[in-house]
């Protein structure tokens, strides 16, 4: 029987951070699906198909990680995709409470859901999309927490703002 897991997030952006937890999953799982939720943040400073791009480009040479989009509640993804297993990343007991909260209230509302989480690497606890995002609007070097295909994208867009 094939494993499979949906890795659910916004990914705006992309980080370091994400990549090491999609690269030990793939380890782990026959079949690694991320699944870049559609929001509609005014805070997201990229758009979710350019976030889809993005992933779609680091990881196109790996065979077990595909990318996908949703729109709406994650169960109802899970259940139309037919993969009941959900990885969330864990960085520090911050991340705790949020991912509980979500974690028992997705199991409610469909009891096939189940997520599990993996401990965020030391070298990548600290890194979060929000952080990455701050930098980059002051103006700072943000390249060593994402990958290069994401500063590329990020300064184009901020060049385009103007
Ligand atoms: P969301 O908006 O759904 O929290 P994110 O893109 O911020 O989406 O994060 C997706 C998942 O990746 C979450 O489970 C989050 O805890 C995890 N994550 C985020 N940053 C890191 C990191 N630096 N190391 C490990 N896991 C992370």
């Amino acid at each position: 029987m094939k494993r499979s897991v949906i890795y659910p997030g916004s990914f705006d952006p992309l980080t370091n951070g994400h990549v090491n937890i999609i690269e030990r999953a793939a380890k782990c799982f026959d079949k690694v699906i991320i699944g870049v939720a559609k929001n509609s943040s005014k805070n997201s400073i990229l758009s979710s198909s350019e976030r889809v791009k993005i992933l779609k480009k680091v990881f196109k040479n790996k065979n077990k990680i595909f990318v996908d989009q949703f729109e709406g509640l994650l169960v109802d993804y899970a259940n139309k995709k037919k993969i009941f297993t959900v990885l969330r990343g864990m960085r520090t007991v911050q991340d705790f409470e949020y991912e509980l909260q979500m974690a028992t209230s997705n199991n409610k509302l469909n009891k096939k859901v189940e997520t599990i989480f993996m401990v965020a690497d030391g070298n990548y606890s600290h890194i979060s999309s929000s952080l990455i995002k701050d930098i980059i609007r002051l103006g700072g070097d943000a390249s060593k927490f994402i990958p290069k295909i994401v500063e590329k994208e990020l300064k184009k867009k901020l060049l385009e703002k103007g």
